[in-house]
């Protein structure tokens, strides 16, 4: 497995496989990988003959109160877990490779509104920037998201539709901890009281998907799904809501495909959790 630093090697490197017909997959991440992670690169392997994973806490994502700083690093655990799953190349770019007094970015219009949007006004725009760097300088075949952003996962689909990139994007279903917490990076960040009061969040998710084929209109089952979380007193909810799958907008029946999807601060921990429902 090999680690390159800078864009130019990076493209050295898949320029090399590309010339020898090979076909490239793409795992953006964060870092600090979990099992959630390894999924994605599991089945990145399965489908391409080289794996490229990137590990980059990007800054143009994170807002002015957010936890850019704090977030959690440990790259000599993070290469072990790629080598393991067998990653061919980690690119773990400095911020200063990716971004010179950046003056270009990538925002899709609408879809970056709603849910996580709100409350993350430029998340999405970070986002779809470094996605789409990304995606020019690894130029893959394929790239991998998990359904845990779903409203990410969203967004990239019609970025990369409505500004032709000539990848396929592979959606992947959430990975969860024993008890049904969504993993991520962030529940580091909770207490031993916190990490059992969050367990509301797939609780809630669980009432969700119980009650939703019944046949009641948004609000009752989004009444349903906020009674479980504010029963938990060091839960606050930012938002829980029923979405278009595709546009992200707020529906009031449940007549079409809709994302269920919340956040949720335990603490000041935010965390989120989802599920699609399919008519
Ligand atoms: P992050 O490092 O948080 O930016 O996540 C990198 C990728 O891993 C994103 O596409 C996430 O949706 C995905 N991911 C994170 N947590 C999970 C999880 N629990 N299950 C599936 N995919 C996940």
């Amino acid at each position: 497995m090999q680690i390159t630093k800078t864009v130019d090697e990076t493209r050295a490197v898949v320029k090399e496989w590309k010339r020898q017909g090979l076909t490239v997959g793409l795992v953006p991440t964060m870092g600090f990988l979990h099992e959630g992670h390894a999924s994605l690169i599991e089945r990145c392997r399965q489908e391409n003959d080289r794996v490229v994973v990137s590990v980059f806490v990007n800054p143009t994502q994170f807002g002015p109160n957010e936890d850019l700083e704090a977030y959690p690093r440990d790259f000599a655990r993070d290469s072990a877990l790629c080598q393991e799953k067998g990653a061919d190349l980690i690119f773990h770019p400095e911020p200063e490779d990716m971004y010179d007094d950046p003056r270009a970015y990538v925002s899709i219009e609408g879809l970056s509104d709603n849910l996580c949007g709100k409350s993350r006004p430029i998340h999405f725009r970070g986002v779809c920037t470094v996605v789409s760097k990304l995606f020019h300088i690894v130029a893959p075949d394929r790239a991998y998201f998990g359904e845990k952003d779903a409203q990410q996962l969203a967004i990239i689909r019609k970025m990369v539709k409505d500004l032709n990139f000539d990848l396929k994007i592979v959606g992947c279903p959430i990975v969860r901890e024993a008890d049904g917490l969504a993993k991520s990076s962030r529940n580091t960040y909770l207490s031993p009281a916190e990490r059992e009061a969050a367990l509301c969040l797939s609780r809630s998710i669980r009432r969700g998907k119980e009650v939703i084929g019944m046949g009641m209109d948004s609000q009752t089952l989004l009444k349903e799904m906020r009674a479980v979380i504010e029963a938990e007193p060091l839960a606050r909810i930012d938002y829980v809501s029923v979405v278009d799958a595709l546009t992200m907008e707020d529906v009031s029946s449940i007549n079409r495909d809709v994302l269920v999807a919340m956040a949720v601060y335990i603490g000041k921990t935010r965390l989120i959790d989802n599920f699609s429902y399919e008519i």
